[in-house]
């Protein structure tokens, strides 16, 4: 009886960090680490794609070269053979309003990146896709380390970000895209990356 009691309470507890967790994620916080006020959920984001040699410093859209290096916002390209587009993988998080946003990297073919640079302005493309890509960088917790992961490229309309969904449903990174993760996990994810609330 007891025993039950307090796993009952247990369970309690459990629900109010949850809560408190959920708010944190709703609210303006300061940063323990980068001492920064984030306005609810972070999104996060990869300057460039991890193979990506130098520093990042991004030349103009306008100014790309399919030969040799070239780095802006939204196109990558390594000599001249890897092409790469700056993309947003998206993970559901429950009880908030909008999912959680990683803007990182992708590769796609030549012919496919040929495709997303012509329709870019416009943002309008000659087909929907999914194109097909490599995701091109970590992630904490869900993608440390291991095999590469392919994704759908998917070109979005009124020139957003393509998405992205990984292909392999049954990765940790695919499940939490598909299923959505709770409070807990996401909070852990900005920790590993040195973001988190300073707890009172
Ligand atoms: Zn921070």
């Amino acid at each position: 009886m007891i025993r039950r009691l307090f796993g009952l309470r247990k369970r309690a507890v459990a629900a109010e960090q949850h809560d408190a967790t959920l708010e944190l994620l709703r609210s303006d916080w300061r940063c323990s680490c980068c001492g920064e006020w984030h306005h609810g959920l972070m999104d996060m984001a990869a300057h460039t794609p991890d193979p990506w040699p130098d520093e990042p410093t991004y030349e103009p859209n306008s100014a790309l070269r399919l030969e040799g290096n070239f780095l802006s916002e939204d196109f990558c390209v390594l000599e001249g053979e890897h092409f790469f587009v700056r993309s947003l993988l998206e993970i559901p998080v429950d009880g908030l309003e909008r999912p959680w946003g990683f803007g990182c990297w992708s590769t796609l073919s030549r012919t496919n990146f040929e495709k997303y640079v012509a329709g870019f302005d416009d943002g309008e493309y000659e087909d929907d896709g999914p194109w097909f890509g490599w995701l091109s960088n970590r992630l904490k917790i869900y993608f440390d380390e291991g095999e590469p992961i392919g994704v759908h490229v998917l070109p979005h309309p009124n020139r957003q970000r393509p998405r992205l969904i990984v292909k392999d449903q049954d990765h940790p990174l695919a499940i939490a895209q598909r299923d959505g993760i709770t409070a807990e996990p996401m909070l852990s994810l900005l920790r590993a990356y040195g973001h988190g609330p300073t707890v009172q």
